[in-house]
């Protein structure tokens, strides 16, 4: 059985985390107009050129740019994994403009132990937790898929062309529908799964910081656990991750889009605020409704985020002053979400 559910307000987690500055910001001498206090969870923009009109927020937790991956993982990803393990499910999102790190926080650069991002640190995590169990049978699958213009594509299918719908049943509730699942026992495989995933989702791209601006791709790891009870009956729990790299949240019109990529942007947009309104409906302890069925992200994430499930939203933003308009907004949204 699941240990005791958690209280409404420890359920949703908003960190915030600020890049160090690229070296071309550097070399073009930009203001850093962020400045954070870790110990109170703070963050205090400075508007370029109206030091007046500094604006504070805060959050559960801020990361700066000091901030090694590790640190994260051990503060703020570990609890919701470990209550993955203990048969809840959780999401960790990471949200914000193309460029501020949503990839370096989720998969991070896997061939150096120390930037390794949430992804491959609860790779270890998981199969450690498995390595020393001795009472425990665990079965953990992996899936990934990437919803780019309210489709779905299965990352890991040997069909790309395919699209797959989202169904809806009594007992399994909102489903993809023959979205492919790999059975990993150890770190390599569930890796071997991932790359393969991202191979897929590059091919077809011609450019992949683009496509990744404008997509989700959500992996998910499933973890069953099995154990023999005091009564001598199996009792089974299951658990579900959900690790999702979201699309850029920049405002992709004001680039003057027409056609095609306007449609595109609408969608983006559409689901990104479909989330944030999913979450701040969650936050709010007078609210009712929760409206996950406004896009396919929040309808696929339903059974994820509320009730018993942990979700830990990471808003991710750069330092320097020429993305003070995209940095407000993502604050705002991030603080919304809280
Ligand atoms: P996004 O996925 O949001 O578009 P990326 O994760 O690709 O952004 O990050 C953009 C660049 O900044 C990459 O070169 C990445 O390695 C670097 N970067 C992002 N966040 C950090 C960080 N916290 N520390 C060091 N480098 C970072
Ligand atoms: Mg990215």
């Amino acid at each position: 059985m699941p240990k005791k559910t958690n209280a409404k307000d420890e359920s949703v987690k908003v960190v915030v985390r600020c890049r160090p500055m690229e070296k071309k910001e550097i070399a073009g001498n930009y203001e850093r107009i962020v400045e954070m206090d870790t110990k109170r969870g703070s963050i205090t923009i400075k508007k370029p050129n109206a030091p007046e009109e500094n604006k504070e927020f805060s959050y559960d937790a801020v990361y700066d740019w000091n901030s090694k991956q590790v640190d994260l993982y051990e503060e703020t990803f570990r609890p919701l994994v470990e209550s993955v393990l203990d048969g809840f499910n959780g999401t960790i999102f990471a949200y914000g403009q193309t460029g501020t790190g949503k990839t370096f926080t989720m998969e991070g650069v896997r061939s150096n132990k120390e930037l390794r991002g949430v992804i491959p640190n609860s790779f270890d995590h998981i199969f450690a937790h498995i390595s020393r169990s001795n009472d425990e049978q665990y079965l953990v699958r992996a899936q990934y898929l990437e919803i780019y213009q309210e489709e779905i594509r299965d990352l890991l299918s040997k069909d790309q062309s395919k699209r797959l719908e989202l169904k809806e049943s009594p007992d399994k509730g909102v489903y993809v529908k023959d979205l492919s699942a790999f059975i990993t026992k150890n770190e390599n495989e569930i890796e071997h799964v991932m790359n393969v995933g991202n191979q897929n989702r590059s091919v077809g791209a011609t450019n992949m910081n683009e496509h990744s601006s404008r997509s989700h791709a959500i992996f998910i790891i499933t973890i069953e656990c099995s154990q023999i009870g005091a009564d001598g009956d199996a009792h089974i729990r299951v658990g579900k991750l959900n690790l999702v790299d979201l699309a850029g949240s920049e405002r992709q019109a004001k680039t003057g889009a027409s056609g095609t990529r306007l449609k595109e942007a609408t969608k983006i947009n559409l689901s990104l605020s479909a989330l944030g309104n999913v979450i701040s409906a969650l936050v709010d302890e007078k609210s009712t409704h929760i409206p996950y069925r406004d896009s396919k992200l929040t309808r696929l994430l339903q059974d994820s985020l509320g009730g018993n499930s942990k979700t830990v939203m990471v808003a991710t933003i750069g330092p320097a002053s020429y993305n003070y308009e995209e940095t407000i907004t993502t604050l705002r949204y991030a603080n919304r979400a809280k």
